[in-house]
């Protein structure tokens, strides 16, 4: 495994069907700190986090992501998850008939290139899950599959824990859940940064932020960073609303 230590988003401008939303994003992430992104609904937010993973329904049609010295829009999706990339959903796809377990087994060998073994795998997971609080029994339901909102976002959470990625984008990980969820997700977002990860927390509302304090906020209003600062930048949105950064 290389040592990566930062995520460069340069002037990025990305459309979808000729409509141009994201309109020059500045924005690094350097190993080790949590950065999070407020913005009205519309504002791009999830288009950035699609077009950081390789969606095809996004074109990047100026700028650049870097991870170190590694050109990411040249590369496929998978190979972007192998550069240690990783984007939780706002609303992830359910598979049935494919088990928690055997998606995660799957995953972990797509991103090492190592055959797992079924059973020991399975001990693993089982271990993790039971440090995160998780039903044993979900590892065995289809991935999403009859999910409420709050048990979609835990399986995020475990998915992050097993996969280990070192840029994680958590697009609305917060949206629709209860205060029980809520804590979980925090718990698991919290359990997972470390000194050699870096979180990207995609949020409308800063009620996430109660529960992950991130070392940066910043403000996105139509498809670019209009405000950056401290976790204080929250509270002011909280007392505000976006208002103030509409052009
Ligand atoms: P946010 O996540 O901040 O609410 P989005 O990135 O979802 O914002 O959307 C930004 C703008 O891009 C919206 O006007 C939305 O309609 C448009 N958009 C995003 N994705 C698509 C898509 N797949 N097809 C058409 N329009 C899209
Ligand atoms: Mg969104």
């Amino acid at each position: 495994m290389f040592i990566y230590m930062s995520l460069n988003i340069n002037n990025l401008h990305a459309s979808v069907e000729q409509t141009e939303i994201l309109r020059g994003l500045t924005l690094q992430l350097n190993k080790g700190e949590v950065h999070a992104i407020m913005g009205p609904n519309g504002s791009g937010k999830s288009t950035l986090a699609n077009t950081l993973m390789g969606h095809p329904t996004y074109t990047v049609t100026d700028g650049s992501v870097t991870i170190d010295d590694t050109d990411v829009l040249a590369l496929e999706p998978n190979e972007r998850a192998k550069a240690g990339l990783f984007l939780s959903m706002q609303y992830p796809p359910e598979i049935a008939g494919v088990t928690m377990s055997n998606f995660l087994r799957a995953s972990v060998e797509a991103l090492t290139g190592e055959k797992q073994h079924p059973i020991k795998f399975y001990k693993q997971l089982q271990e993790t899950m039971k440090e995160m609080g998780m039903d044993p029994e979900f590892a065995g339901r289809s991935v999403n599959t009859g999910f409420s909102g709050g048990e979609k976002k835990r399986a995020e959470m475990l998915q992050l824990a097993v996969l280990k990625p070192t840029y994680a984008i958590l697009d609305e990980t917060d949206s629709g859940l209860d205060v029980d969820a809520l804590r979980a997700v925090s718990e698991g977002i919290n359990n997972f940064r470390s000194t050699n990860t870096s979180v990207l927390l995609i949020t409308h509302y800063n009620r996430i932020l109660e529960y992950v304090t991130p070392d940066y906020i910043h403000i996105m209003v139509d498809g670019r960073i209009v405000a950056s600062g401290g976790p204080e930048l929250a509270k002011e949105i909280e007392l505000n609303g976006y208002a103030a950064y509409h052009s």
